[in-house]
């Protein structure tokens, strides 16, 4: 990653804000300096900014008294939580201030009877899922970041997994949460059983992309773990073939809680670096998973099979053991880390389609990128049609981000025009804020600005996020403020 941040060497005195944060939760807890502040200024996308302070909040006071301090001082707030967004969420688009939740990382209850978690947001997504096994319990949204990604991130960018399938994204398993509203007042929405009465304001909130306020406590349903798993490996010569297999499963009437498609590209950057068991020469493998009653599961098992040899699979292998279940899992959440040792630097897509249109829209964001002079890399969530294709490239080469940034957008416009959306879980952020006009007109958006104005959150509570309006963000897209970063040392 470029570096070309003139680093002031010497402390930068403490500002009003900064002296006001560090008597609410302590010095140690507070970041100002510009060395600190860079590990800050981006999440896993491109986009970057610099904050003005960081602040590690321990409780929902504390979470409640930054905010106020925030507001008093008049500068943006930005929830945080281990910063793997994929859209720019995190970003502080306006610089500002940057609270971050991962000291609030307590499971605070876990009550198998009732099968519920009571969790602060900073507890890491696995965590929650070890906690919950020798219960024989399982949370079930399983984002591929689990293992460093935040409850509270999941819920702001209502994340799936490759669970969500059958067990539905994190709206689904979230019954009530806590939250900092944007003036600092603390609420709670849902409740500890589903179906509250009234307005689901639950509902709204998860996925709102820490533009409605800080989450700072978090009640789940938790499910029972399945009596039997079978997962299998699929392989398939070419993309088109694996794709086509992927809507014919489920036309079959068999709904896998999983069916994940890795294409060759991925398969020859994980295969050297986890050695998990896929074939190189392959042109793609669907990883499938069936879960159920013991009798049940062989019976989907033996159809999956059927389908795949019918869709010319050239083998499909079933997982023998735990240990050889956990290593293709392995390959599949490792796998965008993966391609980290292949490429400088990749750009990770997020779109979905309808399933049945999956062959034909592969073929064309493998035509548009090769036209546009790019590898491109495919791991993605088939069963839900939310494709992730991953643009490699060298930022150092002159021109390349504009480049990449631009191929981005032609992708996703194939996504929409083939009826799908701009995001099937990675949120629209930053990034894709001037995409939201492709789908939603004027009414909706002006809706959805409202509910934002609602809540409290108008400009300085996570501004330039999600919608493409906003006082100072103007209409610009992402794209116009990342040429900036062209220019080294100059920051959007
Ligand atoms: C390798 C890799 C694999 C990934 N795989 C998946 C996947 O399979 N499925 C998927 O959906 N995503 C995936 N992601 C994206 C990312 O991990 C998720 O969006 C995750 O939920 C972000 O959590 P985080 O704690 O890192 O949040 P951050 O990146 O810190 O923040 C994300 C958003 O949440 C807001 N936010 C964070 N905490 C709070 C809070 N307490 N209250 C209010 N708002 C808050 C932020 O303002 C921001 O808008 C992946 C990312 C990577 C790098």
């Amino acid at each position: 990653m470029r570096i070309s941040l003139p680093f002031r060497q010497h402390a930068t005195p403490r500002t009003p804000l900064v002296r006001a944060l560090e008597a609410a939760v302590g010095s140690a807890h507070v970041l100002h300096l510009a060395e600190d502040l860079l590990a800050y200024e981006y999440d896993a996308t491109i986009e970057r900014r610099r904050p003005d302070a960081v602040v590690f909040p321990r409780s929902t006071e504390e979470a409640a008294a930054c905010v106020r301090i925030a507001n008093e001082h008049n500068v943006p707030i930005v929830p945080r939580g281990s910063g793997t967004g994929l859209a720019g969420g995190a970003v502080p688009a306006q610089g500002g201030l940057v609270v971050v939740l991962t000291r609030m990382n307590r499971i605070l209850e876990l009550d198998p009877r009732d099968r519920i978690a009571v969790v602060q947001p900073g507890v890491i997504n696995l965590a929650l899922q070890e906690a919950c096994a020798p219960h024989g319990l399982l949370y079930a949204p399983d984002p591929s970041s689990q293992r460093i990604c935040t409850l509270g991130g999941n819920i702001a960018n209502n994340s799936g997994g490759p669970h969500t399938l059958a067990h539905g994204s994190t709206v689904n398993h979230v019954l009530g949460l806590e939250v900092v509203l944007p003036d600092g007042r603390v609420t709670w929405l849902g409740a500890r059983q589903l179906d509250a009465p009234g307005v689901d304001l639950r509902g709204l909130f998860v996925g709102s992309e820490g533009t409605l306020g800080i989450v700072t406590q978090i009640c789940v349903r938790l499910v029972r773990a399945p009596e039997a798993v079978r997962t299998m490996l699929a392989i398939f010569e070419t993309i088109d073939e694996a794709t086509e297999a992927v809507s014919a499963i489920i036309r079959r009437g068999i709904i896998p809680v999983a069916l994940e498609m890795l294409d060759q590209e991925i398969i020859r950057a994980v295969e050297p670096q986890l050695h998990v068991g896929y074939p190189l020469d392959a042109g793609a493998v669907l990883l499938i998973e069936v879960e159920g009653l013991r009798e049940t599961v062989l019976e989907d098992e033996a159809a999956v099979i059927g389908v795949c040899r019918e869709l010319h699979a050239r083998e499909v292998r079933t997982a023998a053991s735990e240990d050889e279940r956990a290593r293709l899992w392995e390959g599949r959440k490792g796998g965008i880390g993966a391609i980290g040792a292949v490429s400088p630097n990749f750009y990770i897509l997020d779109g979905v389609v309808p399933r049945t249109r999956l062959p034909e829209v592969m073929r064309e964001v493998m035509r548009l990128s090769e036209a546009a002079g790019f590898r491109c890399a495919n791991i993605f969530h088939a069963g839900d049609g939310n494709l992730h294709p991953n643009i490699m490239f060298d930022e150092l080469e002159p021109g390349a981000i504009g480049r990449v940034l631009d191929l981005g957008g032609q992708i996703m416009r194939v996504c929409v025009d083939a009826g799908g959306s701009i995001t099937g879980e990675h949120g629209v952020g930053l990034e894709k804020r001037s995409y939201m006009e492709w789908i939603f007109g004027p009414p909706d958006l002006e809706a959805m600005e409202r509910v934002r104005v609602a809540f409290g959150g108008a400009d300085r509570f996570n501004p330039c996020k999600l919608l493409p309006t906003g006082r100072g963000c103007g209409h610009a897209h992402a794209t116009e403020l990342l040429r900036h970063l062209e220019t080294p040392g100059v920051y959007v």
